[in-house]
């Protein structure tokens, strides 16, 4: 894939980016490498501050970075604005709470008296340099979300960046130095997925996180894997959204929609799978359905607009081909199932809703990253649990029920990540975040994610 910023709302190549050769990559590592060593010795509160004065010029771009987001991947211009004022709070959150989170821990005399020690501490401390392979959905939040905690942790950060946001990355190499973080401790490599390999197992670079699809996070730990580096691993997600009798229906069909197009349908923990129960199917069904066709498609850039584009011409094309599919073996679509008219020059998709869907279809098993839900009806609440755990993912669900001896069995039984209860997935930098099954492995955010790319050392007093 080229490196290239492609608006996807007209398919017009605005700028294309020269990818690093062998000799600019060797600079940025032994960059990186140099001021891991030197991160070492810095404090929290030389951090701290550094990391707030990143927060406060984040703010001041907020207008002009939120329109290079707009243009490189669509999303409308007021969800890249609030995308980079979250980023803002993240960046003060562990400003203000990495010390505490990374603080010594004194486990009790009498617990390690047996052991001959006097006294014991564990001390957090970081790895070194840590590579991020990165997605375009989030293009500034997936980067800050690993680059506040690993910062502040003392570590460094390469940024391998998707090669459809190189405005955004080279901003956040640039917002980082302008801060006053020393050179080297965090850059961006202009480099196509193929140069990773090469640079993941350079012996400078400790680890690696990678947020992205199934297929990247198989390849990036098979090499981790095999020259023992540590990763993390946010892959995809068809989270359930699970509808049951108690439930306040208008609000749960409300939250549907957002929860399902939210960033024109292309997020991980968007809810794909509409798990509703007999009784208030048909109910959620009209109200969802009506809340999604009645959602503006159309410029991103626009006032009012709900769904821009989807990010690339392959994406739609991707989206397409599951709905054909589904459609081919038996479902419906109870709206959207199509392009928009009036909007051909850019990679546009219908809000859409399916129902009849089945395990032969592709979408009951596959992640769909654009704005079509799957809608499904359920007997009770075993079925339903059933039918959300019939995946190969395991990010986060949502569960709509008031009855609590629902939300606990619910919670006992579920196979994911999260669990959001009357109300939708969202990100946040207090809640661990992450997957299990094929969605990946390792937390980010909160007191978790800090840890992730720490070196957790024993401290043993004779
Ligand atoms: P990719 O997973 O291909 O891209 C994410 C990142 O991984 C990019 O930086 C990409 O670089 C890099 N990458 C791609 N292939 C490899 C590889 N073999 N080894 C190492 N790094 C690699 O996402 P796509 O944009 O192609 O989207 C495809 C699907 O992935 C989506 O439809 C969706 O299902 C899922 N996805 C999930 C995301 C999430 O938030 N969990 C985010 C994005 C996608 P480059 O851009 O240079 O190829």
């Amino acid at each position: 894939m080229p490196i290239a910023t492609v608006n996807p709302a007209t398919g017009e190549t605005l700028q294309t980016f020269e990818a690093l050769g062998p000799e600019g990559i060797e600079v940025r590592l032994a960059a990186a490498d140099e001021a891991a060593r030197k991160s070492r010795g810095t404090g929290f509160a030389e951090r701290a501050r550094l990391m707030e004065r990143a927060a406060e010029l984040l703010e001041e771009d907020l207008d002009e970075i939120a329109r290079t987001v707009t243009t490189e991947m669509g999303k409308p211009l007021a969800a890249a604005r609030a995308e980079a004022a979250k980023c803002a709070r993240a960046m003060r959150w562990y400003a203000r709470h990495a010390e505490e989170l990374l603080a010594d821990e004194h486990p009790a005399e009498a617990d390690v008296r047996d052991s001959g020690a006097r006294a014991a501490r564990v001390v957090y401390r970081p790895l070194g340099v840590v590579l991020a392979v990165m997605p375009w959905n989030f293009p500034l939040w997936q980067v800050v979300r690993f680059a506040a905690p690993a910062l502040m942790a003392g570590n460094v950060g390469l940024l391998k960046h998707a090669s459809n946001v190189p405005r955004t990355a080279l901003y956040l190499e640039e917002l980082f130095r302008r801060a006053g973080w020393p050179r080297g401790c965090f850059q961006t490599l202009l480099v196509g997925s193929g140069a990773i390999e090469g640079i993941l197992r350079d012996p400078r670079v400790a680890a690696a996180t990678l947020t992205g699809s199934e297929p990247a996070g198989r390849s990036v730990a098979a090499v981790a894997g095999d020259e023992v580096k540590k990763t993390v691993l946010e892959l995809g997600g068809s989270d359930p959204y699970v509808v049951l009798p108690s439930a306040d229906v208008a609000r749960a069909a409300r939250t549907a929609v957002t929860a399902r197009t939210q960033n024109n349908g292309q997020s991980c923990i968007a809810a794909k799978r509409f798990i509703v129960h007999r009784d208030v199917h048909d109910e959620f069904a009209a109200r969802f359905t009506e809340g999604m066709a009645a959602l503006r498609v159309g410029d991103p850039m626009a006032d009012g607009t709900d769904i821009g584009p989807l990010s690339s011409e392959r994406g739609r094309a991707d989206l397409e081909e599951l709905v054909d599919d589904a459609v081919r073996l038996g479902a419906s679509a109870l709206c959207g199932g199509r392009r928009p008219e009036g909007l051909d020059r850019g990679w546009f998709y219908e809000p859409t809703v399916l129902t009849g869907v089945t395990p032969r279809m592709r979408i009951h098993r596959e992640e769909a990253f654009g704005p079509v839900a799957s809608l499904y009806r359920v007997d009770d609440l075993d079925e339903a649990v059933a039918l959300a755990n019939d995946t190969p993912f395991g990010l986060s669900s949502n569960l709509w029920t008031r009855d609590e001896e629902e939300q606990r069995r619910f919670v006992r039984d579920i196979e994911a990540g999260g669990v959001y209860v009357n109300g939708m997935t969202a990100s946040h930098p207090a809640l661990p975040f992450g997957g299990v099954k094929r969605s990946g492995y390792g937390r980010e955010l909160s007191g978790h994610g800090i840890r992730e790319f720490c070196n957790a050392t024993t401290v043993w007093y004779g």
